[in-house]
Parts: C-alpha cells; sequence; structure tokens
C-alpha cells in the first residue's frame, strides 16, 4: 500500500478578532469552539498526507463517496474582512470532509462491528458518524451525545475524508450490509453518504420533534438536503400531506421526488393562506425550521398555528441561526403549542433506523444532484457559495 494521499486541505490564518477570548476548550493556534471569530483568509488545496495507521478501537477505511455539507461551504469562505462565515469548532490544517461511506480495510483487535459485535474483519462498508462523542462527560453519560462536552468533529478539527483513507473510532461506524440487497456497486457508497445528513433530520423531526401520528399534516420551511431529507421521513412516519415552503424551484421538484405532496413558494405566494388552503383550514401538527432564517419564518408559522385548528402542534428549530426568534406566548399557550430546538445525529437509534429504512426502500440518492472526482472537490466547494440549483455534490474516491 501507497504510503502517501491526497487530501482535500483547508488552511487559515489565526487571527483573533479584537473581542475574542482564548476559551477552556480552545488551543491558541491550532483549534477554536468559535471559528468566525479566529480563522482568516482561509483556502483549500489539494496536499499529500501520510496515510494513518488505526490505533487502539479504530479502523482504517478505504473512503469510496463523499457529500459537500453546507458547513465546508462557510469554513472555506471569508467575510468582507476575511473571516471565515462558519462560527463552530474548528482547526485548521484540517482535510475536510465528513459525509462518508467506504470500506473497512483494516482494523484493530478492539475495534468492534455493533452489527456483529465482533472485531471487524476488513471488507465490511461502512458510513459514521460525524460528531466524535467522548462518551465520558456528563451528557454523554446521560444518553445525550450530540450535547457532548468534550466533541471533536471529523473534517473540522479532525483530519476527514475527502481523501481516499481516514482513520476513525470503531464506534462511530455503522455497518451498511442492509444496503446491499437494494443498492449495487458505487449506489451502496452514494447511499451510504446520505445518512448522516439524513440522520440530521431524523433526529430533529423523530427524536427531538417526537414524530408524527399517521394522518397528520406537517410544513418543512427550507429545502436543502436536512429539509428535504425530513420531507421523506415524515412522509414514512404517515403524514397525510407534507407541505414544503421552498423558492427555489429545482429544489422544490426534488422536494416532491423525495416524498412532499404540495410546495409552496415562500416568497410569490401568502405562505399562511396556502398550508390553511392545502389541509382544510387546519394548519400542521409538526413545522420544521430548516431554512437558518428564523425572524423571517417564524412568524408565519406562528400565524398559521393561530388560524389553523390544530392544537398540540410543534415547532422543530433545525437550521442554525444567531438570530432571536420573535415568540407570541400567548398563541403557545392558547394553541397548545411547542418549540423544541434539536443539533446533530448522534445516539437513540438513530444511524441504524435510517440505514435499516433506506434498506427497505427510502431511497434518497436523487439528491445527490452532481458527483465529482477529489480533484473536483476544491472548485465545488466554491461554487456552493452561490449556486442554489445543485442539493448535494457528492465525490466518488
Ligand atoms: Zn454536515
Ligand atoms: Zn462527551
Amino acid at each position: 500500500m501507497a504510503k502517501a494521499m491526497k487530501g482535500v486541505t483547508l488552511f487559515a490564518d489565526w487571527e483573533p478578532r479584537p473581542d475574542f477570548k482564548l476559551g477552556s476548550k480552545d488551543i491558541e493556534k491550532k483549534q477554536t469552539y468559535l471559528g468566525s471569530k479566529v480563522w482568516r483568509n482561509p483556502h483549500i488545496e489539494i496536499v499529500e498526507h501520510s496515510i494513518p495507521e488505526p490505533g487502539p478501537g479504530e479502523v482504517l477505511i478505504e473512503v469510496k463517496a463523499c457529500g459537500i455539507c453546507g458547513s465546508d461551504v462557510h469554513m472555506a469562505q471569508p467575510d468582507e474582512e476575511g473571516y471565515i462565515l462558519y462560527p463552530g469548532l474548528t482547526g485548521f490544517p484540517c482535510i475536510l470532509g465528513h459525509e462518508l461511506a467506504g470500506v473497512v480495510v483494516k482494523a484493530d483487535e478492539k475495534a468492534f462491528d455493533k452489527r456483529t459485535n465482533q472485531p471487524f474483519k476488513g471488507g465490511e462498508f461502512v458510513c459514521a458518524e460525524e460528531m466524535m462523542w467522548c462518551g465520558e462527560c456528563k451528557p454523554c453519560a446521560d444518553g445525550y451525545p450530540n450535547h457532548c462536552e468534550r466533541l471533536n468533529e471529523i473534517g473540522f478539527n479532525v483530519n476527514g475524508a475527502f481523501a481516499k483513507y481516514i482513520v476513525l473510532p470503531a464506534k462511530l461506524l455503522w455497518n451498511l450490509e442492509s444496503l446491499k440487497k437494494r443498492y449495487k456497486g458505487d449506489d451502496i457508497f452514494l447511499a451510504g453518504s446520505l445518512v448522516e445528513p439524513t440522520s440530521v433530520a431524523y433526529n430533529a423531526v423523530i427524536e427531538r420533534g417526537g414524530g408524527i401520528r399517521p394522518g397528520d399534516n406537517v410544513v418543512i420551511c427550507g429545502g436543502g438536503p436536512v429539509g428535504i431529507a425530513a420531507c421523506a421521513i415524515l412522509k414514512r412516519n404517515g403524514a397525510a400531506r407534507v407541505i414544503l415552503s421552498e423558492p427555489q424551484p429545482e429544489r422544490a421538484e426534488l422536494g416532491k421526488k423525495l416524498g412532499a405532496d404540495y410546495v409552496i413558494n415562500p416568497i410569490k405566494e401568502d405562505f399562511v393562506q396556502r398550508v390553511l388552503e392545502l389541509t382544510d383550514g387546519m394548519g400542521a401538527n409538526l413545522y420544521l425550521e430548516a431554512t437558518g432564517l428564523p425572524t423571517v419564518v417564524y412568524p408565519q408559522i406562528e400565524k398559521a398555528i393561530w388560524e389553523g385548528k390544530t392544537v398540540n402542534s410543534t415547532v422543530v428549530v433545525v437550521a442554525r441561526a444567531d438570530a432571536k426568534m420573535p415568540v407570541t406566548g400567548e398563541v403557545l399557550q392558547v394553541r397548545r403549542a411547542r418549540i423544541i430546538g434539536a443539533q446533530g445525529h448522534s445516539g437513540h437509534g438513530t444511524f441504524f433506523r435510517v440505514i435499516e429504512c433506506m434498506g427497505d426502500g427510502m431511497d434518497m440518492t436523487p439528491m445527490i444532484t452532481k458527483k465529482i472526482t477529489l480533484d473536483e472537490v476544491p472548485e465545488n466547494i466554491i461554487s456552493l457559495r452561490t449556486d442554489r440549483k445543485e442539493c448535494k455534490i457528492t465525490c466518488l474516491i
């Protein structure tokens, strides 16, 4: 086996803004939990890295497919002052890429496959959680790995999967055996690379939002990958009507292909009026905020809850936004509504269930609108700054 491999690597300068103070989890010149306050002049280069060796409990994986996530775009995108847009945990230089699927090459003897409860043998097809939860802090021990206090993240502060190989702890890996009956060849890995973003949607609407009962109505605001995945999951969960609100026609069409019964263009149409028309005046049992524009979207959701006849609606906020949501307490009180925040994809049986749904025919692969090579990853991360026509751009390695 070769000793070196190419990796799509993000470099940036450590130049903290004047108001930045090194936090307890930050490491000077290396890592911060507040990326957009520290890193300047980001640039992506394909450079050589040595192929990593698996340590205790770890697995060497040959990466076969890896999708570009919005966070990859924002980590590499400067604002007017040159600082990266991505606000979270980051440590550079770092190989990007966290939506991966691949084949186990070799594994430590203590690296266990959860499917068999035996050590990985080599040759297994796997995907991975992106969040490297520690398993030992209080939130982890309490069963909330999405809120780990000692989190590392693949492709953010730990080398990611836009490379031929990656080493990961076995605890983050999920066997893709169930996909083999539905997909062949590269399609197994393309589907496998969508388990992570689909799990973010599953965690939001099922685990955090509580799911729905067959016959309920749902409204998904925002037709990005998470919003579209939520359409598929909620249709499968038995929704009578899945309504997707999304202005971009290509994304709205894709939403329809994956489970939306109706689409609303919130720029050209009256959102509340359309939701009430489509639900015969009832409104929805579950609303998902997946746009990142809660100050614009939430007042519309609230109006639909107020003017509709459904009680006990749940609003799930999954898109990140550093913005105040204008909430009217009376609407929540009179309509018995609730607002829930959702983050992450780990724990709660989510990855396993998403893989089983995919194996049973929940086909997410139409979300991949473009397939590229490793050499084409940097230019595509940059083009996604403005291109809203593509949904998921995925690298086949
Ligand atoms: Zn992501
Ligand atoms: Zn932890």
